[in-house]
């Protein structure tokens, strides 16, 4: 059973038509700009599954292109699409650099106390243990060299894909704000480094002449919802 199939079969997904076209759009522009800067990602099984939780502040994407986003991220917090790209690409960069690849060994190894999985193997205990772990990593905290890192590609992604990219800072003033009185739950994944927003404004600076004067066209993405 895959993490999706989790979902789904305990009524987590979101039925929200409205949403699922935003998102289908903005992460599939995302995409379509990191298979462009990185072309081994054309093969990943790429997919964002819309999370029915509205109380919860999060999103994330697996190593191979498996996102998820929550809808307390979405509407606690009022997010533009040029902000719900600023989310997608930074998520995805953390996929890309490894940082996600480094979570997972980290999670078989503390949790599943598995450290030597053949990559090929077919055992289906295998198979589910390092599902268990794939979702347990996404719940592991990212270094601030990690964030750092992930702020800086996500944020040349987004204007690459025509996003504006003032959203990287309006974003996590956004988040600051929101988690003031309740630490949220993507800020104890996404610590922050020192100077984030400064060092946000100034990438953006940066990337604004990255921006293309036509938007890639999105990337066929599945959008997975409860409907
Ligand atoms: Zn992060």
């Amino acid at each position: 059973m895959d993490t999706v199939a989790q979902l789904r079969d305990e009524r987590q997904l979101l039925n929200d038509p409205q949403l699922a076209a935003r998102v289908r759009v903005t992460a599939g522009r995302v995409v379509a700009a990191v298979v462009k800067q990185y072309p081994h990602t054309a093969d990943w099984d790429w997919s964002v599954a819309l999370i029915d939780d509205p109380d919860t502040v999060n999103a994330w994407c697996m190593a191979g292109g498996r996102m998820a986003i929550y809808s307390g991220f979405v509407y606690k917090l009022g997010l533009t699409d040029d902000e719900l790209a600023a989310v997608f690409g930074h998520e995805v960069s953390h996929a890309i650099a490894n940082h996600t690849a480094e979570r997972m060994s980290m999670a078989l190894v503390t949790e599943v106390g598995l450290l030597a999985v053949a990559a090929n193997n077919e055992d289906l205990e295998t198979r589910l243990a390092v599902e268990a772990a794939a979702l347990l990593a996404v719940t592991l905290p990212n270094s601030r060299a990690g964030e750092r890192e992930a702020d800086r590609m996500g944020i040349e992604l987004a204007a690459r894909a025509g996003y504006d990219p003032a959203a990287g800072a309006s974003l996590w003033l956004k988040m600051e704000e929101e988690g003031g009185s309740n630490p949220l739950q993507f800020l104890s994944t996404h610590p922050s480094p020192n100077n984030r927003r400064e060092a946000l404004l100034e990438l953006e600076t940066q990337v604004r002449p990255l921006m293309p004067a036509v938007p890639p066209a999105p990337y066929p993405i599945e959008v997975l919802t409860a409907y």
